[in-house]
């Protein structure tokens, strides 16, 4: 394995629980309810790994380690990136925001054949200069969208497992830490669709390809708590965090 570096949250509570960071070489899954945080924290990561030096949260790693010093590539299929949040978080960590968004390479995708195609031409640019994050807000709003229809199901998965492998691929051959946001389920229940935010979507397919697997849910005011769902080498514990001006804190 290249040697792996991990991006700080801008948590220390949450870097603790991810035993310092999101990794490089992996994939990091965040899922849950709606205003969970999800989006702010892809947003925080994109400042983050372009710090050379973010010694204040420091506790476990050597500077050298922190931070993923290198480009960014976001692939937004809600429409939910805001550049405009990216400037308080780039001063909050001391950074030139003009500089953090120069090294943010953003693409929309509208069907999940483009979001497949945008990770091809993204593989493409990362064999020439230097990434270390790759977001995909979310994974599977496309796929539900594209395979609304009854029986369309099995055809879904298969998509989707190709998509995912195509990231693991990406994540792996090119040292990048991968953050993708998911969505829960929406069980059917007395004629009305009620969201159960303990359900990520994606079933098997999307539970066997993800490296650390994190549930979301809202605490009190801004206050936010992210529970480790299925992670081999973390213990099942949560953190609690807060939703900044300047992104993720404690
Ligand atoms: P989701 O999990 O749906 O992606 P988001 O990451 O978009 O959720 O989180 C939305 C929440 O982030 C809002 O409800 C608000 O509490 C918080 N938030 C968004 N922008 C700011 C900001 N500039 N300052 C503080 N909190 C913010
Ligand atoms: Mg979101």
């Amino acid at each position: 394995r290249k040697s792996v570096v991990r991006v700080t949250t801008g948590s220390q509570a949450l870097d603790e629980l991810l035993g310092g960071g999101i990794e490089t070489s992996a994939i990091t899954e965040a899922f849950g309810e709606f205003r969970s945080g999800k989006t702010q924290l892809a947003h925080t990561l994109c400042v983050s790994t372009q710090d050379i030096n973010c010694g204040y949260f420091l506790f476990q790693l050597p500077t050298s380690m922190r931070g993923g010093n290198g480009k960014v590539a976001y692939i937004d299929t809600e429409g939910t990136f805001r550049p405009d949040r990216i400037v308080p978080i780039a001063e909050r960590f001391g950074m030139d925001p003009g500089a953090v968004l120069d090294n943010i390479i953003y693409a929309r995708a509208y069907t999940y054949e483009h979001q497949y195609n945008l990770l091809l031409g993204l593989a493409a640019k990362m064999s020439e200069e230097p990434f270390r994050l790759l977001i995909i807000d979310s994974i599977i709003a496309l796929f539900r969208v594209d395979f609304s229809g009854r029986g369309e199901l099995a055809e879904r998965q298969q998509r989707l497992g190709q998509m995912l492998s195509r990231i693991t691929k990406i994540a792996e051959e090119f040292n990048v830490a991968v953050y993708m946001t998911n969505q829960v389920i929406a069980d059917p229940g007395g004629g009305m669709f009620v969201t159960d935010p303990k359900k990520p979507a994606g079933g098997h397919v999307l539970a066997h390809a993800v490296t650390v697997r994190l549930m979301f849910r809202k605490g009190k005011g801004e206050q936010r708590v992210c529970k480790v769902f299925d992670a081999p080498n973390l213990p099942e514990a949560e953190a609690v965090f807060q939703i900044t001006p300047g992104g993720i804190a404690d």
